[in-house]
């Protein structure tokens, strides 16, 4: 009994979470509710554009809030923001030049690499899953450790860096996400960080994030903790280390930087372009694992759209998803905990939509029998005077349904003769494994062939009743 009692408890845990109905009165309906429709059809197109803008926020503030001048050839330089553009376009030419004049060590080379992994955790586990979208709870020791990895990532504070993001994921693909893939490619991947924003981005509520002493900490101390953990740091370490400060600061510093802002970028520009879409195919995100692999698991962005506060990008063990992992490790030692995960039944639901949607692309395609609607209805005895005519039919009853199976007699893989034999007959038995079982294929070729519905015809009855389809016949061929 106990036993039975504990595995009830267990499987009601695994349960989805089904509110209680509200004990409420029904709804008393005053006046016709044709009337209400008749007056909101009586609204002209006009009015229903207003109507739409005042309520519809991103429509409002599109119309309210003027936009920047459009960058042109005249203009450029005066639409341009000079400090992000200046670090984003020299940083790669001073790697360049760090290449071809600093002597190669195989220390600074796997320490780069630790180096880019940890600053670019610092931006997908930190301030991205953990800030920007609350996915889990971290500790304080936590956050501090990712707020000043991520802030060697040199992408902003968590704080503007979330609020972009939280409007990013609220208005996808309007004007009022920062970095809409609607703009293009180079837009969404750095012209938005290159050029000043045409139009501040969309309302998002960043409550949390101004109470959090610790994101305060960061925002307050930014420049210097950047520049520390993204060149004073990673020199020294190298310099101390191994004796390699110019290694430490060209291939630490400054190449592992412009991989990691190019990884980071290609969030908002190659998952918006690359891919698939099993969630959702109504917005630009789109999973695909070259975008995972350069952007340390964030690539499955379509899922990450549609269930945007769950820990993981990637759900499959064989997906790339390196920061999913981290997380897990965080829960393991006790530095993170409450990691979220949307309800599979949710997900699975996503994906049954999409394969839905896909079936009925496919459907369309399609050519499918006439509607029983679409069909006389005649009686046995008719449908024995018309079979006896020479007119190159050949009718046969079968479920109901007169079928005229004239243009295939002769590819009938079971013979001619004995289609022949059961013209002007009911062949429902013979066709349902009578004689021979016919497989789905024959089904779906014998509901191409239907002309007519048997009057009293056996299953068909209840479809005919239903159809309102009087007792008269209706003549066949006109
Ligand atoms: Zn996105
Ligand atoms: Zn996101």
């Amino acid at each position: 009994m106990v036993y039975i009692v504990d595995k009830l408890k267990e499987f009601s845990t695994c349960m989805p979470y089904v509110p209680k109905p509200l004990d409420l009165s029904p709804p008393i309906v005053e006046g016709n509710v044709s009337t209400d429709n008749q007056t909101q059809s009586t609204m002209s197109t006009e009015q229903e554009e207003e109507e739409f803008i005042k309520n519809n926020y991103v429509a409002r503030t599109l119309l309210n809030e003027p936009e920047l001048p459009a960058i042109t050839w005249t203009n450029w330089y005066k639409e341009i923001n000079w400090p992000q553009a200046t670090l984003l376009c020299l940083e790669p030419f001073i790697a360049l030049y760090g290449i071809f004049t600093t002597s190669f060590a195989w220390q600074t080379a796997i320490f780069t690499l630790i180096w880019y992994f940890l600053t670019g955790f610092g931006i997908t586990a930190g301030y991205h899953r953990l800030f920007a979208h609350r996915a889990y709870e971290a500790t304080k020791t936590l956050r501090y450790i990712l707020l000043t990895f991520g802030a060697g990532a040199v992408q902003g504070s968590a704080q503007w860096w979330s609020r972009g993001h939280r409007a990013h994921h609220r208005y996808t693909d309007t004007d009022l996400d920062p970095y809409s893939a609607h703009k293009g490619m180079f837009y969404s991947h750095i012209g938005w960080l290159i050029f000043k924003p045409r139009r501040k981005p969309g309302v998002a509520d960043v409550t949390d994030l101004n109470h959090d002493p610790t994101i305060q900490w960061q925002h307050r101390n930014y420049i210097s903790l950047a520049f520390f953990m993204s060149f004073v740091l990673p020199t020294l370490i190298c310099g101390l280390g191994w004796n390699d400060y110019r290694g430490g600061y060209f291939f630490a510093g400054v190449l592992r930087l412009v991989f990691v802002h190019h990884s980071t970028f290609c969030v908002n520009s190659l998952a918006h372009y690359l891919g698939d879409t099993p969630f959702d195919d109504r917005h630009t995100p789109r999973d695909h694992f070259i975008t995972a692999l350069v952007t340390l698991g964030e690539g499955y962005h379509n899922f990450h759209h549609e269930f945007p506060s769950d820990y993981r990008n990637a759900l499959r063990w064989f997906q790339y998803d390196p920061t999913k992992l981290l997380i897990e490790f965080f829960k393991l030692i006790g530095l993170a905990s409450n990691l979220k995960e949307f309800p599979n039944n949710e997900i699975e639901k996503g994906r049954y939509t999409m394969v839905h949607k896909e079936l009925e692309k496919l459907g369309r395609t399609i050519a499918w029998p006439k509607r029983n609607a679409e069909l006389p209805i005649i009686t046995f005895e008719e449908y024995q005077e018309l079979s006896k005519k020479d007119d190159g039919r050949a009718l046969i009853l079968i479920a109901g349904f007169i079928h005229d199976a004239g243009h295939f007699i002769d590819s009938h893989p079971g013979g001619r003769a004995l289609i022949k034999s059961y013209i002007g007959k009911d062949a429902t038995v013979a066709f349902y494994g009578g004689i021979h079982d016919h497989n789905t294929a024959a089904h779906n070729m014998l509901a191409m062939m239907r002309v007519a519905i048997c009057k009293y015809g056996g299953e068909v009855e209840h479809i005919k009743k239903r159809l309102g389809h009087v007792q008269t016949a209706t003549p066949i061929f006109a």
